[in-house]
């Protein structure tokens, strides 16, 4: 991981199992996150290749530790709130990932308990990120904003199953 960015990834998953009671199971060294920076323009090639102008997104996880953050400067490692905001966000995949391992995948999966999974996901991702910066920065997030950004992320996860057109009005920041 990048040396400035472990104490601040090290204190928010702290926080996400002693507050938001995930398993500490992150501290095992095979399940520790990566982090990677890399610029906008560099997300939106990896995430949306067929729709580069009107994407948002503003990071990923690639489901299996790494996280691709979108940044102003990939350089500079001293994180906006904004950008903390972000990688709460995907410190909580990361962390329900690590949790889905332990579950029963025998079961047939169907779309409609893949779009469930996905708003539960998202849902939790986004309330732990407004959390976060509610306690530790004073800053409020609208609860419509979440529901919103939730609906964004989810509608985007199924274009990228469906391959279907992004609208441009649709989404800012996809986490
Ligand atoms: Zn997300």
């Amino acid at each position: 991981m990048i040396p400035g960015l472990e104490p601040i990834v090290f204190s928010i998953l702290m926080w996400l199992s002693n507050v938001g009671g995930f398993s500490h199971d992150w501290m095992e060294n095979d399940n520790k996150p990566k982090v990677s920076l890399v610029t906008q323009e560099e997300l939106r090639i990896l995430y949306c290749p067929n729709h580069i102008p009107t994407c948002n997104i503003g990071a990923g996880y690639d489901g299996d530790g790494t996280l691709i953050l979108g940044m102003e400067d990939p350089k500079n490692v001293t994180l906006t709130p904004e950008e903390i905001g972000t990688l709460v966000h995907e410190l909580v995949h990361h962390l329900q990932s690590l949790n889905e391992k332990n579950l029963d995948n025998s079961k047939p999966i169907r779309i409609k308990n893949i779009v469930q999974q996905y708003v539960t996901a998202e849902y939790e991702a986004y309330l732990y990120e407004a959390v976060y910066l509610e306690n530790f920065y004073g800053i409020i997030t609208p609860e419509e904003d979440i529901t919103n950004r939730v609906y964004c992320s989810v509608k985007f996860s199924i274009s990228q199953i469906t391959n279907e057109y992004i609208p441009d009005n649709i989404c800012d920041d996809i986490e």
